[in-house]
């Protein structure tokens, strides 16, 4: 009997001593399902694969997602265990932690990378409904018509953004404190790098997309995400756990006095003060201002 080969070295998931979810570090997000434990895992598409067409095809989504963000995850997994032994903090790390404390840091750019398409990936999907677009209600609409003005200048500067992105890369719609912002971003760079800025929602702008339904048609593929899937009460979640962390209703420390009725302003946040025009009270993350105002313009 030949002698058996020593088994292959298994590679045992990480477990950090304080599991914690993947946005642990940015409360007013939801958790996007990565799971508490490492491995981190894909999270589940929230539809079905064609659930998007014909803006997004089911081809697309099933490359984009089984290639693409499953790549990431897997290689995001690689690079964790392979920088275990010489950083065991990352094991008890959420995914927001380890893409802020790789960012920007030479040495571990594939960590970075790789975190943060694992991350802005499972917030797209999330960002995307079937039957969805157009104009929103809830807290999002009175803060659009606050910063904007009207939903057809935000919907004017969310595409230019996405549309003027210079190659790959995301636009983003944020809220930092009590303004919202239109932000982009290249490559896999994301506004959960900056603690503070809150992202609402996202359009993926790298070739893959899009490339398969609308080839080198950006604008129209965007536009009719804008107009066609974007999911309205998503962001209304998101924005309404902001505004609670910003204008926190002192319900608890009120209840226990007797003074006032406990019923009230309970879940009734603050809104923000209107931001004074015209200036105004959006911008683009980097520095090409006159070529983004000329894509607005064009449209
Ligand atoms: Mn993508």
């Amino acid at each position: 009997m030949l002698p058996r080969s020593a088994p292959e070295p298994t590679r045992r998931p990480a477990r950090g001593p304080n599991p914690v979810s993947s946005e642990a570090d940015a409360p007013a997000l939801p958790d996007l399902g990565h799971g508490r434990h490492r491995p981190f895992v894909l999270p589940a598409l929230p539809y079905a694969e064609g659930a998007l067409a014909p803006t997004i095809s089911a081809r697309t989504m099933h490359y984009h997602y089984h290639r693409h963000h499953a790549g990431y995850v897997a290689t995001l997994n690689r690079l964790l265990a392979d920088s275990l032994p010489t950083d065991p903090t990352l094991a008890s790390q959420s995914l927001i932690s380890i893409i802020r404390s790789s960012a920007d840091n030479a040495a571990r750019t594939g960590l970075f990378n790789n975190a943060a398409q694992v991350w802005n990936h499972s917030f797209y999907w999330r960002c995307l409904l079937p039957g969805g677009g157009g104009r929103p209600g809830g807290a999002i609409a009175s803060a659009i018509d606050r910063t904007f003005g009207h939903y057809a200048t935000f919907r004017e500067h969310m595409i230019g953004a996405a549309v003027g992105q210079f190659g790959s890369g995301w636009a983003w719609l944020c809220v930092e404190g009590d303004r919202l912002t239109i932000r982009r971003t290249a490559n896999a760079r994301t506004p959960v790098q900056v603690p503070g800025l809150t992202p609402l929602l996202t359009i993926d702008v790298w070739e893959h997309a899009y490339y398969l339904d609308s080839q080198n048609r950006r604008a129209d593929h965007v536009t009719q995400v804008v107009d066609r899937l974007l999911n309205w009460p998503f962001v209304n979640a998101i924005l309404e756990a902001h505004q609670r962390a910003l204008n926190p209703v002192p319900a608890q420390r009120l209840a226990p006095t007797g003074n006032l009725p406990t019923t009230t302003a309970i879940h009734t946040p603050r809104l923000p003060a209107p931001v004074p025009s015209p200036a105004p009270s959006w911008q683009v993350a980097d520095t090409r201002a006159a070529s983004f105002a000329r894509l607005a313009r064009r449209r």
